[in-house]
């Protein structure tokens, strides 16, 4: 199955609802290992792992592509018909492609990550990324991890999580990735952009960071990523 967004269409999934098929909401901020949990548990379930950072990374990357303000609000607006991204959706790491180029290796960099966290607070990149993330998620079995999942994306979805860990945690883990996929910086740099991050994904007008009434709220500070997807699964197991 692939996630097709082709100017303003969207593209066509094909998965039917069943009785156990669940939908699994993981929200929480950067660094508190949403990914690695919901690649795991996509895994152990079968289900589907949509990675809606991806999506809205992806649409930065357009943006900084073109030339553009990512603040430009009228701009990044006037783009979207013109875009196309493609997501093959499996359990494993997503491939990205923004108009027929792979940019997968090009979406996790600190630039790209400051300016997602920008493109995602205008109105329009998020009417147009709702429709793909929701289509998906209509045939369940689905993880799907990001900053509204259980919030606007999914707000019935029949699990939810919201992850948290001590802000240093988070910046050492995401430092720790940054160096082992060859970018240099200071871990005090990972510090302040992921702060900033946060600070605008927590405070926007439109879907911002914050937990859903119902998600259960798993602090992964001092947890190992199975003890995480372990807590996990023992939530699900009840439901399945
Ligand atoms: O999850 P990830 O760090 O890849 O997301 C990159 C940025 O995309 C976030 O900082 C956030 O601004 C935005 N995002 C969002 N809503 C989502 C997923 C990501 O606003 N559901």
């Amino acid at each position: 199955m692939t996630a097709i967004i082709r100017g303003h269409d969207v593209g066509t999934v094909t998965e039917t609802k069943q009785a156990n098929r669940l939908i699994v909401a993981i929200d929480g901020p950067a660094g508190v290992g949403k990914s690695t949990a919901a690649k795991s548990l996509a895994a152990r379930l079968g289900y589907l792992y949509l990675d809606t950072g991806a999506l809205y990374r992806a649409t930065a990357w357009a943006v900084i592509e073109s030339g553009l303000d990512p603040a430009d609000e009228v701009a990044v607006a006037a783009l979207l018909p013109s875009l196309s991204i493609e997501m093959p959706l499996h359990h494993g790491t997503a491939t990205v492609l923004v108009n027929r180029k792979d940019v997968t290796g090009e979406l996790r960099t600190p630039g790209v990550s400051a300016a997602a966290s920008v493109v995602s607070a205008i109105p329009a990149v998020r009417a147009w990324l709702l429709p793909i993330q929701r289509q998906i998620g209509a045939g369940g079995a689905v993880v799907a991890e990001g900053r509204d999942m259980g919030t606007k994306v999914f707000p019935s979805a029949d699990v939810k999580f919201f992850l948290e860990a001590d802000p240093n945690v988070r910046a050492q883990r995401r430092h720790r990735e940054l160096v082992i996929a060859g970018h240099s910086g200071a871990l005090e740099e990972t510090n302040a952009d992921l702060a900033s991050r946060d600070t605008r994904d927590r405070s926007r007008a439109i879907s911002p960071l914050v937990p859903a009434e119902d998600a259960r709220h798993i602090d992964t500070s001092n947890l190992s990523a199975t003890e995480v997807v372990d807590q996990m699964m023992a939530v699900i197991a009840a439901k399945l």
